[in-house]
C-alpha cells in the first residue's frame, strides 16, 4: 500500500455522529453534518446520513457537486456564503445557503426562477465573532425583502461564534439568537423552520443547563470527526478520536548530531527546529551522548500541517519541510521502509484531504463488509482507495 496516506475509520465517523445527534436530540436540536474537512467525501457524507443528520453542511460548490455526482439526494446546505459569480450552481446543487449579502440573495432568486428551482436561505446574523453575519439591526430589513424574492424561500437564521474570533457560544449571544428568531416570526408573520445556532464549539452550551431557546440546528464538523470540541480541543465523551490516522514511510533513519553544525539562519520554513527533548552535549539515551536516532518520513507541508500532527508514542517531531518530516525516534529505530501513523488535528486533516500527494483509505463502515474483504479501489488515479464494498453509493471513475 502507498504512502502517505489517510485511513478513514467510516465506522468510527458514523458512532460519533450518532451519539452527537441522539445527544442533541434529546434538546430538540438536529444536527447538519459538516463534511468540509474532508473535502466533501461522499462516503462521509453517507454515514453521517445513516446516523441521523438532517443535512449535509459543506462550504464549497465544488464539493457539493461532488457530492451530488456521487449520486448523495440528502439534503444539501451550502455553509459559506455563495460567491455572486457561483448562484447558478448554488441552486442547481445545494438545497438551501447560508447567505447575508442582499445582491448574492437577489441573484439567487434570479438563477432559481430561472432554472424553475426554489432554494432555501438561511440568514446569518453577527453576534460577536466578527466572520460572517448581517448586523442584528439590519435582519429584519433584509428578511423582509427575501420573503418577496421569486424562487426563494426564507428557512431560518443562523449564526457562528468561534471561528474568527473564539467569541465562546454561551447564554447571552444564543438568548440573543433567539430573541431575533422570536422578532422574526412576528415580524414577517410565519414561523422561522430552522434556527442554526453554530458548530462544534457550541456543544458545551447546548449541554448546559440554561436551555437552548429557540435553537433547534447545530452544524458539526470536527466533533464528529475528530471527536473533540474545538473551545479547548478537550475529548468529548464516548467519542473515537482516532477517525483519522495519516501514515507516513521511513525514508531515513541514522543517528546524528543533536545540535546542527555550523552557522544557524533561518531555515526553509522559517525558525529552525528545536533540537529535541535531550538536545545538548549532556543528553542521555539515543546512540551516545550528543546524538540521537533522527528519521526522516516522506511527508511535508505539501501533504499535511506538521504543526497539526501527534507522532507517534516515544517520538517527537524536530520539525519539517516541504517533503521531510525529522523526528526524533527516541530509544526506538524504525528503518528505512516502515511505517510510521500519526494523529491529526483539524488543520492536518484538512490539509491531508486536499493534498493530491495523500491517498484516502476508507475503512468501515461499522456494519458493511469488513477490512480484509474488498480489493482496494482507486477513485483518483493513485490517490483514492477504498477497502470495503461500496456502501451503495456510485464511485466516480
Ligand atoms: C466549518 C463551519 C462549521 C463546522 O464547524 P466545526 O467546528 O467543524 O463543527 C459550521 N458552520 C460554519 C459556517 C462553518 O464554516
Amino acid at each position: 500500500m502507498t504512502a502517505p496516506r489517510i485511513e478513514i475509520h467510516l465506522d468510527r465517523i458514523q458512532h460519533n455522529a450518532t451519539i452527537l445527534v441522539d445527544r442533541l436530540r434529546g434538546l430538540g436540536i438536529s444536527v447538519t453534518g459538516v463534511t468540509k474537512a474532508t473535502s466533501g467525501s461522499p462516503e462521509v457524507a453517507a454515514v453521517l446520513v445513516a446516523a441521523g443528520v438532517t443535512s449535509i453542511g459543506e462550504s464549497r460548490i465544488e464539493n457539493v457537486e461532488r457530492l451530488r455526482r456521487s449520486g448523495l439526494s440528502s439534503h444539501v446546505t451550502l455553509i459559506r456564503s455563495p460567491m455572486l459569480s457561483q448562484v447558478g450552481r448554488v441552486v442547481a446543487n445545494a438545497d438551501v445557503s447560508m447567505n447575508t449579502e442582499p445582491t448574492v440573495i437577489d441573484a439567487l432568486s434570479g438563477a432559481a426562477v430561472a432554472q424553475e428551482r426554489r432554494h432555501g436561505v438561511i440568514l446569518m446574523v453577527e453576534l460577536g465573532d466578527l466572520r460572517e453575519g448581517i448586523l442584528p439591526a439590519d435582519l429584519a430589513a433584509v428578511a423582509r425583502r427575501t420573503v418577496t424574492l421569486p424562487g426563494l424561500e426564507l428557512v431560518g437564521i443562523g449564526t457562528n461564534l468561534a471561528c474568527l474570533s473564539g467569541v465562546v457560544p454561551d447564554s447571552a449571544n444564543m438568548s440573543r439568537l433567539s430573541s431575533l428568531a422570536d422578532a422574526l416570526t412576528l415580524d414577517l408573520g410565519r414561523e422561522l423552520a430552522v434556527v442554526s445556532g453554530g458548530n462544534s464549539a457550541n456543544l458545551d452550551w447546548a449541554h448546559g443547563s440554561a436551555g437552548v431557546g429557540r435553537i433547534d440546528d447545530l452544524r458539526l464538523g470536527e466533533s464528529i470527526l475528530l471527536g473533540r470540541e474545538p473551545l479547548r480541543r478537550d475529548p468529548i465523551d464516548g467519542l473515537r478520536l482516532d477517525a483519522f490516522t495519516l501514515v507516513g514511510e521511513v525514508i531515513e533513519a541514522k543517528a546524528k548530531d543533536r545540535r546542527p553544525t555550523g552557522t544557524v539562519a533561518q531555515a526553509a520554513f522559517g525558525s529552525a527546529p528545536d533540537s529535541g527533548p535531550n538536545a545538548g552535549p549532556d543528553a542521555a539515551g539515543g546512540t551516545g551522548p550528543g546524538t540521537g536516532t533522527r528519521v526522516i518520513v516522506a511527508l511535508g507541508h505539501q501533504d499535511v500541517d506538521p504543526d497539526g500532527l501527534t507522532a507517534p508514542s516515544g517520538m517527537t517531531i524536530l520539525g519539517a519541510g516541504s517533503d521531510h518530516l525529522v523526528l526524533d525516534s527516541g530509544t526506538h529505530t524504525p528503518p528505512a521502509g516502515s511505517e510510521l501513523r500519526f494523529q491529526v488535528d483539524y488543520r492536518a486533516l484538512l490539509r491531508a484531504m486536499t493534498s493530491p500527494f495523500v491517498d484516502q483509505v476508507l475503512v468501515g463502515p461499522a456494519s458493511g463488509p469488513t477490512l480484509a474483504s474488498g480489493t482496494p479501489r482507486r477513485r483518483r488515479p493513485g490517490r483514492y482507495h477504498r477497502m470495503p464494498a461500496a456502501m451503495g453509493l456510485r464511485l466516480e471513475g
